[in-house]
């Protein structure tokens, strides 16, 4: 098959560009380096630096395209609450450049890499996808408006999707953002310097932390799928984690003693998040095999930026 990734030279669509060459396909992606970096990528995959806004550009990259996977996109939760205009315009705005662009030349199905960040705090957990969405950043407003531009825009132009609400993905080539990156990057970084973790709030937060692989397992399902349009499907590892445990399994898979402080001045977020995955594993075949202790490890393992020194 003929895929376009945007966005793909971040980290999951590095991984999934990787993957989708290995097993025979063509892609191609479109990123415009604002975050990623297009060294990974395999040198089969087709790379062009643009903004996903640019809908003459998309027009000639999507020539011969079978299937999207829209991921580009800017993804820092607190960023976004300091800037909720550039997330609306790159978020939303791209979503929608891209619904026109693939109508305009006729792609047949559009999978929209959304987040687990949608649901909010939910009293209900694990979450499936039925409960009602309860955004609470910038973020995870632009994250639920582009599911829905995607799915109505798609019934009314005649174009197939699939949204996957991806959890918390971890693996290498993660990027670590100066303001407050990914918990996992930055505690396997701060524990392999012999640095302090910082845990905001009491650390009892829970998080779905899903490994690389198994996102690009889901990801790849749903370029095939069928009686997957217009559905809403689960993406995580099922197993929920705090930042209290999270932080004990960092240390005890670097081989250090590490320094934990709490900083509860600053929120730690929302108080639960863990998937419900039945229905990935209805519509996708999928089921997560990377546990969190194993998933550290590969980190650990793969990840240069890592090494214990
Ligand atoms: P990432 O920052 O590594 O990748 C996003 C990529 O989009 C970057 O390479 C960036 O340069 C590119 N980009 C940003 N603005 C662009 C623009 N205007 N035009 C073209 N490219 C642009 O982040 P990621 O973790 O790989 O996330 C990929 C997608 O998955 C995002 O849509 C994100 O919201 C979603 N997602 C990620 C997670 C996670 O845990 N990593 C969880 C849920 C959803």
């Amino acid at each position: 098959m003929h895929f376009l990734i945007t966005g793909g030279a971040g980290f999951i669509g590095t991984a999934l560009a990787n993957r989708l060459v290995q097993m025979g396909h063509h892609v191609r992606v479109i990123d415009d380096l604002s975050a990623g970096d297009p060294s990974r990528l395999d040198p089969r995959v087709v790379f062009s630096r643009g903004d996903v806004r640019d809908v003459p550009r998309l027009w000639n990259l999507l020539q011969g395209v079978d299937c999207v996977y829209h991921l580009a996109a800017k993804v820092s939760v607190p960023e976004s609450v300091l800037y909720p205009r550039e997330y609306n315009e790159v978020n939303v705005g791209g979503t929608v450049a891209l619904m026109v662009a693939a109508r305009d030349v006729g792609v047949k199905r559009v999978i929209l890499a959304s987040s687990g960040a949608v649901y909010g705090e939910q009293s209900q957990q694990p979450v499936n996808e039925d409960q009602r969405p309860n955004p609470q950043s910038p973020y995870a407003v632009s994250k639920l408006a582009s599911e829905y531009y995607v799915n109505t825009l798609g019934a009314l132009y005649g174009i197939e999707t699939v949204i996957l609400r991806i959890f918390n993905a971890y693996g290498p080539g993660q990027y670590l953002s100066f303001h407050r990156p990914p918990v996992i990057p930055q505690f396997m970084k701060k524990a392999v310097e012999g640095g302090t973790l910082v845990i905001y709030g009491d650390g009892n937060q829970t998080r779905d932390f899903v490994y690389i692989d198994d996102v690009v397992d889901a990801l790849v399902a749903a370029a095939t799928a069928n009686d997957v349009n217009r559905a809403i499907i689960n993406v995580g590892s099922g197993e929920e984690t705090s930042i209290n445990d999270l932080a004990k399994k960092v240390a005890k898979v670097v081989g250090k003693e590490v320094e934990v402080i709490h900083n509860r001045a600053e929120s730690g977020g929302v108080s639960r998040l863990v998937a419900d995955l039945s229905r990935a594993q209805k519509l996708l075949g999928y089921r997560p095999k990377v546990t969190l202790m194993e998933g550290l490890r590969r980190l650990l393992e793969l990840d240069p930026r890592f090494r214990v020194s």
